[in-house]
């Protein structure tokens, strides 16, 4: 079989952007992706469009992966949406609990993504095929790295089947979290999340939000190539397909690509791995 890869996408917001998408996607799908995901609540997307694109790639003919955040949310709705998910044919789904606009109390009948996850297990048995996130470089708000660690135990003891990793440019730190699960008795599949480097700015301003952490010497070199974009791509290219090669050959059981909706940074990456 070969070597298992997904592709995430936001939604697009406005339908020359759609359009524009549909090629992407195309683009991607020669990659034979184990499924595509789609983001849903990030960065004040709504869930309209998470679901609209989810039955897009459906109905491409491709397995579709819904995220689904419970923050703020109420049973109810979160058992209506995810029936309409169910009718759509999709079978998994990315349970988080997402993040509310600073100002905003947390609220809502769900605390933790585990509530999440424990919710979907209840209510809709093994329909679902449910992801959590990872974070081995941990995750901003954790109270300490082994807090933190039980936080992703919980979600795999209520019934995840699989994580996905924050993205990250460590190698060791990727390693070190996937041993420590495992000492925990914990053998749920962690896949790492890959972000392709395009853009000095971006990469900065999203790992600064989201707490991945960008190594001194990558910093560095970045700032350095200033606006010439083609020096920044080629090296992106370089580090993070040797990023790719190293977690493959220590084991990772696939690649997730946060294709930030583009198709060709991704797909050079997996031309150099030979995917
Ligand atoms: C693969 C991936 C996909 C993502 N997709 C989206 C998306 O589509 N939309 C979006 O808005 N965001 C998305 N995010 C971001 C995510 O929503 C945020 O990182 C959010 O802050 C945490 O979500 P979580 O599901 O990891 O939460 P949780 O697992 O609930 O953890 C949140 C925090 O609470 C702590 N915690 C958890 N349980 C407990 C407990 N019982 N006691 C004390 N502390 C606890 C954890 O240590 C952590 O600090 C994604 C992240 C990843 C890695």
């Amino acid at each position: 079989m070969s070597f298992p890869i997904s592709f995430e996408f936001f939604p697009t917001k406005t339908p020359e952007g759609a359009a524009k998408h549909v090629q992407v996607r195309k683009n991607l799908y020669a990659r034979k992706p184990q499924f595509c995901s789609v983001t849903y609540g990030a960065g004040g997307s709504t869930q309209a469009g998470t679901f609209n694109m989810v039955r897009d790639i459906q109905s491409e003919g491709v397995s579709a992966a819904s995220h689904f955040s419970c923050v703020g949310a109420t049973h109810d709705k979160v058992r209506a949406e995810l029936q309409e998910l169910k009718a759509m044919g999709v079978r998994r789904i990315v349970a988080l609990r997402g993040d509310l606009p600073s100002g905003y109390g947390l609220g809502g009948e769900f605390q933790y993504a585990s509530d999440l996850v424990e919710f979907i297990r209840r209510e809709f048995g093994d329909w679902f095929h449910i992801e959590v996130a990872a974070y081995p470089e941990v995750h901003p708000q954790a109270k300490s790295p082994h807090s933190d660690l039980e936080a992703f135990a919980a979600k795999v003891r209520a019934g995840a089947d699989s994580a996905i990793t924050q993205y990250f440019y460590n190698a060791d730190a990727y390693c070190r979290f996937v041993d420590a699960a495992r000492g925990m008795g914990l053998d749920a599949p962690v896949v790492p999340g890959i972000m392709p480097i395009t853009s000095s700015t971006q990469l900065m301003r999203f790992s600064d939000a989201c707490g991945a952490e960008i190594p001194r010497w990558i910093r560095l070199r970045l700032q350095a190539y200033g606006d010439d974009t083609a020096s920044i791509r080629a090296f992106g290219l370089d580090v993070v397909s040797r990023l790719c090669e190293q977690l493959r050959s220590q084991g990772a059981p696939g690649l997730h690509f946060y294709t930030m909706n583009q198709s060709v940074a991704t797909l050079e990456i997996c031309d150099r791995l030979g995917l």
